[in-house]
This record gives C-alpha cells, sequence and structure tokens, in this order.
C-alpha cells in the first residue's frame, strides 16, 4: 500500500532508498550512533527530549562517562543524577529515567524490553521514545513522531491541519507507519528526524538540496515555508516570587522543593508568592521582610520560563541574626561553595549568579 497519496508503492520504495542514501552519506557524527547498544541510544533519547542536540551533548557525554551503564544508574543517589541534570530543566525526565534505570536493572537483568507495551509502561517513556529505542538499537519497526517528522509529513503531503489537533497527529503518525523502511527501521526514522532537522527546516527549507524534493507536494504547490499550520499556543501562567536568599554568618540557607509536582527533589531558595504589581514596588518589597531580617540588597526583575509557567521575581537578599536557628533535613545553613554540591533549579541558579555578583561588588 502506498503512503503517499501522490505516489505508487514503487515510487515509495524509491524514497526510502533516496533517504537512506542521504542519511548515510551526511548524518552528524553523534557519540551514541557509534554502537547499536541500546543504553547509549536510552539515555540520548531521554536527554534529547524538549532539548536541542547542541544543548543535550555535554549532558548526554557527562551522563554516559559517569554511569556507563544501566546498573551504575540505577545505584546512583537520586541528588546525584539531579546535580548532572542541573539546567537542563524537566526534572522530571531525570527522575524518571532514574526509576527506570531501577527497574530496568532488578526486572529485566539489565536489558531493555523489546515488547513495545512493556517499554511503554516503564517511567519516562511515551510512544515516541519507546519507537526510538526499539527501532534505532533492536531494528523494530515503529515509526517515531517528533517534531521534525511532523514537518516533514505534512510538507510531503502539503496537509495543511493544524498540527496541534489529535486527529492530524494520528494522520501524521500513521502516514509514518506507512512509510518507515521493514528493512532499516531505526535509520529510516533517523533519516526522516535528520532531514527536518537540516534540510526541511522551519522557516527555510532547503528545498533545492533535499534528497525528496521529487516526492514533495507542498514543494510543487509552493507552499513549503507556509506547512505545517500551527495554532496559537495557549498563553502560559504568570507568576510572580521574591526569591529570599537569607544569609546568616556568611551561610546561605537552602530548602529542598516538595516530594511532587515539577521541581520535585531539587533544591531553591524560601520563596515568596505576590503579586505582579507588589513585585513592582521595591519598597514594599523591603517592609515584607520577615521579623529579625534585614533588606541588603533587592535584585531588579528578573524571568524565567517553564513549559506552563511564565515566572517574574525578584532576589531579596537577607540577613538575618545568628540566634534564629531552624536547620533540618530539608533546610540546610551552607557556605556559598557546599551549594555547588547540591542540584538547584534555574530560575534559583539565576538567584545565586546575581548574588555571587553583588558579593564580589561588595568585597
Ligand atoms: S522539498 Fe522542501 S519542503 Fe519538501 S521535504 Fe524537501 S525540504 Fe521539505
Amino acid at each position: 500500500m502506498s503512503a503517499h497519496p501522490m505516489l505508487s508503492p514503487s515510487q515509495t520504495t524509491r524514497f526510502r532508498r533516496k533517504l537512506l542514501e542521504w542519511f548515510r552519506a551526511n548524518k552528524r557524527d553523534l557519540p551514541w550512533r557509534k554502537q547499536k547498544d541500546w543504553y547509549p541510544v536510552y539515555l540520548a533519547e531521554i536527554i534529547l527530549q524538549q532539548t536541542t542536540v547542541e544543548q543535550g551533548l555535554p549532558y548526554y557525554r557527562a551522563f554516559i562517562r559517569r554511569f556507563p551503564h544501566v546498573s551504575a544508574l540505577a545505584a546512583a543517589d537520586l541528588q546525584e543524577v539531579l546535580k548532572l541534570w542541573q539546567g537542563l530543566g524537566y526534572y522530571a525526565r531525570a527522575r524518571n529515567m532514574h526509576k527506570a534505570a531501577g527497574i530496568l536493572t532488578d526486572r529485566y537483568g539489565g536489558c531493555f524490553p523489546q515488547d513495545y507495551k512493556q517499554a511503554l509502561a516503564l517511567p519516562g517513556i511515551g510512544p515516541y521514545t519507546a519507537a526510538a529505542i526499539l527501532s534505532q538499537a533492536f531494528n523494530r519497526v515503529h515509526a517515531v513522531v517528533d517534531g521534525n517528522v511532523s514537518r516533514v509529513i505534512t510538507r510531503l503531503l502539503a496537509l495543511e491541519d493544524d498540527i496541534r489537533r489529535a486527529d492530524t497527529q494520528k494522520r501524521i503518525q500513521h502516514v509514518a507507519g506507512l512509510l518507515i523502511s521493514r528493512k532499516y527501521p531505526g535509520d529510516f526514522n533517523e533519516a526522516m528526524m535528520e532531514l527536518g532537522a537540516l534540510v526541511c527546516t522551519p522557516r527555510a527549507p532547503l528545498c533545492a538540496s533535499c534528497p525528496v524534493s521529487r516526492y514533495c507536494r507542498a514543494r510543487d504547490l509552493g507552499k513549503a515555508a507556509q506547512i505545517p499550520y500551527k495554532s496559537p499556543a495557549v498563553p502560559k501562567r504568570r507568576q510572580y516570587h521574591l526569591v529570599m536568599i537569607r544569609e546568616r554568618e556568611n551561610r546561605i540557607l537552602l530548602r529542598q522543593g516538595n516530594d511532587h509536582g515539577l521541581l520535585a527533589g531539587m533544591w531553591g531558595f524560601p520563596v515568596r508568592v505576590v503579586s505582579g504589581k507588589e513585585l513592582e514596588q521595591p519598597g514594599k518589597i523591603e517592609q515584607m521582610a520577615p521579623d529579625g531580617l534585614h533588606t541588603k540588597k533587592i535584585s531588579p526583575p528578573m524571568r524565567h520560563v517553564y513549559s506552563h509557567i511564565d515566572l517574574k521575581y525578584r532576589v531579596v537578599w537577607l540577613e538575618e541574626r545568628p540566634e534564629n536557628r531552624d536547620d533540618d533535613k530539608k533546610n540546610l545553613w551552607l557556605a556559598r561553595h557546599e551549594l555547588e554540591h547540591y542540584p538547584i533549579h534555574k530560575a534559583h541558579l539565576k538567584a545565586l549568579h546575581w548574588l555571587d555578583q553583588q558579593m564580589k561588588e561588595a568585597d
């Protein structure tokens, strides 16, 4: 059966051949591509979710060096895993990866299940990741669809439906499943993603050097740059915080967040939620200092954007008297250099960098 309304089965075969030839000659030299072992592929796939290759590569190298086998990852302390993940965001990925490593070691003897449903049941593994690992590491025929593949397929078909819609995604997945090479599914999946990343790029696709341009309807119709259509995103929720950096005898209070939610397991500074109006009034913020604490400095407004939250905040540097004692397992008074050993989420890392600058200027 042909996957493309304009392609016959023999053209579909030629399409696959052209794409695979191009991929083998042009693919980027990425470390997890050098071997067919599942573990490097697994690490790379988890790290690269919602992350570019350029951004994820140093993290991949750090993880494979520190945890060369899944059993090493399973045996690690979660805090160490989160520390190595620091700065990459979406920390649930790191927590799930650590949990899945435990299951893979205990239940599957350090191997990855080759059954799609069993793979999907692992923490942090969705349809895309399961298909990517099974096809690349085990040559199983499961088509992957990520943003790059969606773009390539909608252009090949000149499909103008909204790609945020579930039925459009279902159609794209269906077409990907028909197009995929039965002989080289892993290479085919990677080739589609690579084509989207290097040639069929979002704004200005390089159609003149595209290996499959003769099979592309969007190009024929002169619509390549307008496809895919994506409806506007739902606006992110706004939040306003005061990030309280409390200092006492050259020590800073660091606090561990909740056990659940976006930043579970991560460390940061105490936070006070305020309104957008309050955040704009440094004079009022100064009066909000808890009893016994003296405000040394307030930062200009800062911003950090999470997947669903647009956070605006100021850092409030507070000094307190030595007699206030409130240490416990989740509230630690640490010297500045000791903070380096704890996984701190990115918005609060920015707060810490601001503090470092202030301290340097005060010296
Ligand atoms: S011809 Fe252009 S739009 Fe079509 S797949 Fe190739 S790069 Fe993308």
